[in-house]
């Protein structure tokens, strides 16, 4: 392909995108975390529901006005994504002389109690397995601004200035969730657009909607010689986007028994692939959820 017949297409594929996107449920792990304290959340859902996130972050992003790539990757309006992943650091958030990468941000006041205190700790789970720290902002320019918008969605790495990770208090606010969005503000895209996904897993290009199409391109990621990872937190689900919610759209091979899509927590590839991209010194290993 010429080079300027590439960039057309490239135009094209931008605009292409350039649309509100509806989505629907999609994944099909459950997650065992309950939800907060009711008094704290009048608005979540009831206590005794189990919650399936990896759907509630599709299912919350339905009719969203923002422009979600992937479900719920926010478009980096600036500059182009694909930079993060070959070297430009620009869109990493920057490491301190003390080896410590600080991110600031700030905290809707519209989250309460029991929110608070989850938003938090999927925050503070990145500081025992990496060099990443989130630390309330003071007067930093760039900082992550947490906020109770339309859906669970968060731009791709760092944007500059003030950069909005939202979480919806109608179904986001839950630890693994928290863990997903953040890991694109870090700059991680889902795993299944890795550039070697299809030797391990098929896509079912019939099943999938027509309009959601793109959420399964391949991408030139930087796999950072981390394997392939079926239990990454950034993982969709087996019927994300399906055309009728049960049919499914990415099944793993060669054994299709292979579980994909949870949001429990960090998968041990994501905190190494995490600790490779900040050239963290430290290692971490995920934590076990109880
Ligand atoms: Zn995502």
């Amino acid at each position: 392909m010429t080079l300027p017949a590439s960039l057309l297409l490239l135009l094209l594929l931008g605009l292409s995108r350039a649309v509100p996107l509806p989505e629907q449920d999609a994944d099909d792990e459950r997650q065992d975390e309950r939800p907060d304290e009711p008094e704290d959340e009048p608005e979540d859902e009831p206590e005794d529901e189990p919650v399936e996130i990896g759907a509630r972050i599709l299912s919350t992003n339905n009719g969203t006005k923002e422009f979600l790539l992937e479900g719920d990757l926010k478009a980096p309006i600036m500059r182009s994504a694909m930079k993060c992943w070959h070297g430009d650091d620009r869109c990493l958030w920057p490491k301190g002389a003390d080896g410590l990468v600080t991110i600031p941000y700030a905290l809707s006041g519209q989250f309460v109690g029991g929110q608070r205190r989850t938003i938090e700790s999927g925050l503070a789970s990145f500081h025992g397995v990496s060099c990443i720290r989130f630390v309330p902002r003071g007067n930093q320019r760039d900082f992550l601004s947490i906020e109770n918008q339309s859906g669970c969605f968060s731009t791709l790495g760092r944007q500059g200035g003030r950069q909005v990770l939202s979480l919806s208090r109608r179904g986001c606010v839950h630890r693994g969730i928290v863990q997903h969005e953040t890991l694109h503000a870090l700059g991680f895209k889902h795993e299944h657009n890795r550039s070697d996904r299809d030797s391990y897993v098929r896509i079912t290009w019939g099943n999938i909607q027509r309009q959601m199409v793109y959420n399964f391109e391949k991408a030139d990621t930087n796999n950072l010689g981390v394997p392939y990872d079926y239990s990454s937190i950034m993982h969709y689900g087996k019927t994300a986007f399906s055309m009728d919610g049960y049919k499914q759209t990415i099944t793993p091979i060669p054994n299709p028994k292979v579980q994909i899509g949870q949001r429990q927590t960090l998968s041990d590839r994501d905190i190494e692939k995490l600790n490779k991209l900040y050239k963290c010194d430290t290692t971490g290993k995920a934590e076990k959820t109880c």
